[in-house]
């Protein structure tokens, strides 16, 4: 079943005269791992916006998680609900303790403020973190900082994961374990799971790679029977 539907999806800046998304077609299928992979300005991150609702499409149709994106309703809950993001320049809060920030998507939700902290603490104990729940992020490497990403992205239980340029600014030992985490909780919760990536070393882990230029899918390689095998 999918769970992403979109038609002839586009998206201007600066009064039309940028094109950043010139029609997409795109399909992705529940539990699926896509890497989105293009050069920079390929319409990548816009496209990744437009999954998570952050940004609204000039025409086209997309439905993600059984959500109509286009009508513009709803998108609060939609985002609240089914949507964890991890976004290399949006990050941790730093005056904030490591498990607060795993704790602040689960204020939308009806879980008690002790609910919230055991489940904050087997967040981070998934991705090797329990012992550092208390102090800053700052004190982080930015290894661990994505480790706190991550776990705070599953803190609302979401249907889909979008990850812009995981390991971005990670040395490579570092991107390996980062990239193995993300593997494993897309097993683990059969989680949707869709990343930006510029580095195809980094994309071919994925199911899928969609590569994407000048605003449009250029190419959709399946890979799913390959990695099976690794
Ligand atoms: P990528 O993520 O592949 O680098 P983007 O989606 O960020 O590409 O950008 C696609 C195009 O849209 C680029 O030409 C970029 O400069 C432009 N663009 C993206 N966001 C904005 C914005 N908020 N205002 C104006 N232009 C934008
Ligand atoms: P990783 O491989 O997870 O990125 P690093 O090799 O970068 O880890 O860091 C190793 C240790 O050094 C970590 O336990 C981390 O807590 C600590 N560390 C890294 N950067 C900083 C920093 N800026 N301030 C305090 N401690 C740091």
């Amino acid at each position: 079943e999918n769970i992403v539907e979109i038609k002839g999806l586009e998206k201007s800046y600066e009064k039309g005269n940028i094109k950043a998304l010139n029609g997409i077609d795109l399909d992705i299928k529940e539990g699926e791992f896509v890497s989105i992979i293009g050069p920079s300005g390929s319409g990548k991150s816009t496209l990744l916006n437009m999954l998570g609702a952050l940004d609204i499409a000039d025409s086209g149709t997309i439905n993600v998680a059984g959500y109509d994106l286009s009508k513009n309703k709803n998108l609060d809950e939609f985002r609240s609900k089914k949507i964890g993001f991890i976004f290399q320049l949006h990050n941790l809060i730093p005056n904030i303790s490591v498990v607060e920030n795993v704790e602040i998507p689960m204020f939308e939700g009806k879980l008690s403020s002790k609910d919230r902290r055991t489940l904050a603490l087997k967040l981070l104990d998934s991705v090797g973190l329990k012992d550092k729940a208390k102090i800053k992020p700052t004190k982080l490497s930015g290894g661990e900082r994505q480790r706190v990403a991550i776990a705070r992205a599953l803190a609302n239980d979401p249907s889909i994961i979008l990850a812009d340029e995981p390991t971005g600014s990670l040395d490579s030992r570092t991107s390996k374990k980062i990239l193995d985490q993300l593997n494993k909780m897309h097993k683990e919760k059969n989680v949707t799971l869709i990343m930006v990536t510029h580095d195809m070393n980094v994309a071919k882990l994925a199911d899928r790679v969609i590569e994407v230029l000048d605003g449009k899918i250029l190419k959709s390689t399946d890979n799913s029977l390959l990695n099976d095998n690794i």
